[in-house]
């Protein structure tokens, strides 16, 4: 079957599912494979339970006249999302960065969606199947899609642009994340600056933090750029008032008091704010959007447990995160502080290093108490209590609980620091 009449059976049942736990009725099942599972072997359920068509790669599960056969499954969904965003009349904004992604691709489509008919990634879906999916929810009337693209390594932004073509894009930052399969920060600058590289060599808008040294190296000389600064002139002017615990920040004499904790997401705030004025959305929709947008999913939460105000900034942790979560707690007023840091994964060589240094910089901010938990954090020389698990950080405060305190927790996800609040 060609792309074009696969296109054709898409549109007429444009749901699709690659998974079958969660099958929609008339959508198309997409038989992918992974390292521990076969979706072939799923397609025949997928019909059963209501799926229109099952496309296969395996000559063995086309099985019916509603089992599609292709080359391969992952190819041809990826073919078919390029094939679909050729064919549709929706703007594309592409979005990566170190940190901040899914945030900032939140923030955006809340904005957006003021004005326009939005469709963005779902949750965290941003990798070689996400993207694809991203754009195959851009339905006829959709107007613009706001598509998080994810990235371990070098070159992998670059395929999802050629998939996903976006017309406008934004990096959130250059940080220490990945660096393992990067290979370093300049592996993050070149990989996450795909982005970029697409949007210029195709001479399409891009969107900027005036204030971040690199993109302005970067984009410096290129024409068609549209940034926030917090002081530059030529620049959307947008001023961070404050950020304990939450962020307010102003631009054109409008303030805006946001439920985001930590100064980081000044600039997730700047980039919403910047996107919605080039389209043309009323500044005062913009203040309402952003105003009302509450974060899920254990990133950057204020919860209140025991008489304790507790961040939950447990989602996820590298180096550069790490290091604005601690230099925000360390700005908020709270008499007693309390500081749980988990280890961050993904540092190849580096780890023992990146880690030696939040261990320093955690001890010189002089919170009451600092408990690191982890292999890597166990390792460290440092005089602040270091767990070399969680059960053992557990154990310890069976036996020694805190008191009421006001409470950072943040590690990688694999750590699941979540768990803190079953013992709080
Ligand atoms: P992933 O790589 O998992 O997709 P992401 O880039 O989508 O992550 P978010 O999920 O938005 O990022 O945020 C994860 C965490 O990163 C937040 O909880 C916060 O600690 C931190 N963070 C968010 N924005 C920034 C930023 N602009 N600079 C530094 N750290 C940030
Ligand atoms: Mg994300």
């Amino acid at each position: 079957m060609t792309i074009t009449q696969l296109h054709h059976l898409f549109l007429a049942h444009p749901i699709v599912s690659t998974d079958t736990r969660k099958i929609e009725e008339h959508c198309i099942f997409f038989a992918l494979k992974g390292d521990n599972f076969n979706g072939n072997e799923y397609a025949a359920q997928a019909l059963e339970k209501g799926a229109a068509y099952a496309v296969v790669d395996e000559e063995k599960y086309h099985t019916s006249d509603r089992t599609i056969l292709v080359g391969e499954v992952l190819t041809a969904l990826q073919e078919l999302a390029c094939f679909h965003r050729n064919h549709c009349e929706a703007k594309i904004i592409g979005l990566t960065g170190s940190n901040g992604k899914t945030t900032t691709k939140e923030l955006i489509n809340t904005v957006l969606a003021k004005k326009y008919r939005t469709v963005a990634t779902k949750g965290n879906l941003n990798n070689h199947i996400g993207v694809p999916l991203t754009l195959l929810s851009i339905m006829p009337d959709t107007e613009i899609a706001i598509v998080e693209m994810g990235a371990n390594h070098q070159k992998e932004i670059a395929f999802l642009c050629e998939i996903a073509q976006p017309d406008f894009g934004y990096v959130t930052n250059f940080g220490k994340a990945h660096l393992e399969g990067f290979g370093g920060v300049e592996g993050v600058i070149k990989g996450k600056s795909e982005l970029y590289d697409y949007l210029i060599a195709n001479g399409k808008s891009v969107f900027m933090n005036a204030d971040d040294s690199i993109q302005l190296e970067k984009l410096g000389s290129y024409i068609r750029k549209y940034g926030f600064s917090t002081e530059k002139q030529d620049y959307f002017k947008i001023k961070l008032l404050g950020a304990d615990p939450f962020v307010h920040l102003k631009a054109e004499d409008v303030a805006i008091q946001t439920k985001l904790i930590g100064s980081y997401n000044f600039t997730n705030c700047c980039a919403a704010l910047l996107i919605g004025k080039y389209f043309n959305v009323p500044l005062t929709d913009i203040k309402q959007a952003l105003e009302n947008y509450v974060p899920d999913n254990n990133r950057s939460q204020l919860l209140e447990k025991n008489g304790h105000h507790i961040i939950l900034d447990a989602y996820n942790a590298n180096p550069t995160s790490m290091k604005a979560a601690l230099e925000n707690f360390a700005t908020m007023e709270a008499k007693r502080k309390t500081a749980f840091l988990g280890d961050m994964f993904e540092l190849g060589t580096t780890a023992p290093e990146e880690h030696q240094k939040i261990a320093d910089l955690a001890a010189d901010m002089k919170f009451e108490h600092v408990f690191l938990v982890g292999k890597n954090f166990d390792g460290t020389n440092t005089s602040l209590p270091t767990f070399d698990s969680f059960e053992l950080l557990s154990l310890h405060l069976g036996e020694h609980p805190i008191e009421k305190s006001t409470i950072l927790i943040k590690g990688s996800r694999g750590m699941a620091l979540e768990r803190l609040l079953d013992i709080m």
